[in-house]
């Protein structure tokens, strides 16, 4: 019997040593020998053959085996797990030297990078920017800038109704309505106003049923048409270049009277004529006019003190001169291949 123990131990001992390699190696070693169905538990089952004198000597002796099995387990069990860890974080080592995964940021819109180009150039001239709802009422859209129901005009702007009295804004021209009247009367006025408006039409190369538009306003004592003309050529130069000239047609706005038409020499041929100014070497970029004393006096001012214009523009057709685009679609498909490039 004491042979046996003897014999288990150096087994174990050799075991535990030299074949268990791994945590689960040397869990099963000590399944094999310390577990329910293990030799140990053999021996000690194998006891009650001995006489009483031999049990307490063997006893002591299986206790022992089993101790020191314990103890090279616990040992060789602290040895494996540090040297997992240690191959775990040689695998996990992060090599700082690699080329980092590049992070896509994004851009602005060529749509907004023109509209901010022109609020630069009209807060630079002093003005305020202004804005207002897009879901906008029938009086502010269209009474209040002197287009009653009835006004044969109003066909001129195919709107997208939702109720008799409500509608999507198909200017942004409510917008001066709302900010002279949110003044005392008089008050001198230099704004913007920018934003999406909503017209009932086609979807093609030129036309789309939502778009950008910039309106301004200046009213004040003595404002006269040469302030328009030269403010608009000033802006006119400043967004198409120092060489650009401007040209001035007779129109008709419900909310001006007298209306121009402005338009600037083409900025792909410089004047002389190609495919993008249809051969005229102009092309049109704003309606303007001396703001009507009807509109005046709708929102409390007095045309007899202060007198003033208005312009308007919309930016996807400066996006599409400044940019060179010859389909206002590109700007609204979201095609991150077109986009990329501004
Ligand atoms: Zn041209």
């Amino acid at each position: 019997m004491e042979q046996q123990i003897q014999e288990l131990r150096e087994r174990a001992n050799d075991a535990i040593k030299n074949s268990a390699s791994t945590l689960k190696e040397l869990d099963e070693v000590r399944v094999k020998f310390l577990g329910k169905k293990g030799e140990l538990t053999a021996l000690l089952r194998g006891m009650n053959q001995l006489t009483a004198d031999e049990r307490p000597k063997v006893g002591k002796l299986v206790n022992e085996a089993r101790a020191e099995i314990e103890q090279l387990i616990a040992e060789k069990n602290s040895e494996l797990k540090a040297k997992e860890l240690e191959t775990k974080l040689a695998s996990e080592k992060i090599d700082v030297t690699l080329p980092g995964r590049k992070v896509h940021a994004g851009h602005l819109h060529p749509l907004t990078l023109t509209l901010n180009r022109v609020k630069e150039i009209f807060i630079s001239m002093g003005y305020t920017v202004e804005e207002g709802p897009e879901v906008e009422t029938d009086y502010y859209n269209f009474e209040a800038l002197n287009l009653p129901k009835d006004h044969p005009a109003r066909d001129m702007q195919d709107s997208f109704y939702i109720t008799e009295d409500i509608l999507l804004r198909t200017q942004t021209s409510p917008v001066q309505a709302r900010t002279m009247q949110s003044h005392e009367p008089n008050t001198p006025i230099r704004m913007i106003a920018p934003g999406r408006v909503y017209r009932r039409d086609d979807y093609d190369a030129s036309h789309s049923p939502m778009f950008t538009q910039v309106e301004g306003l200046v009213i004040d004592k003595g404002i006269s048409f040469a302030d328009l003309k030269g403010t608009l050529e000033d802006f006119s130069k400043k967004i198409f270049g120092e060489k650009t000239k401007i040209r001035l047609r007779p129109s008709f706005f419900p909310f001006t009277e007298p209306s121009t038409e402005i338009d600037v020499s083409c900025v792909m041929c410089h004047g002389e004529g190609c495919k993008v100014c249809q051969g005229s070497g102009w092309l049109e970029i704003l309606g303007a006019g001396m703001v009507h004393p009807n509109v005046l006096k709708m929102s409390g001012y007095n045309p007899e003190e202060v007198s003033g214009f208005a312009f308007g523009m919309g930016i996807e057709r400066i996006a599409m001169l400044t940019y060179g685009l010859d389909d206002m679609r590109l700007l609204y498909d979201n095609d991150v291949r077109f986009l990329n490039q501004f």
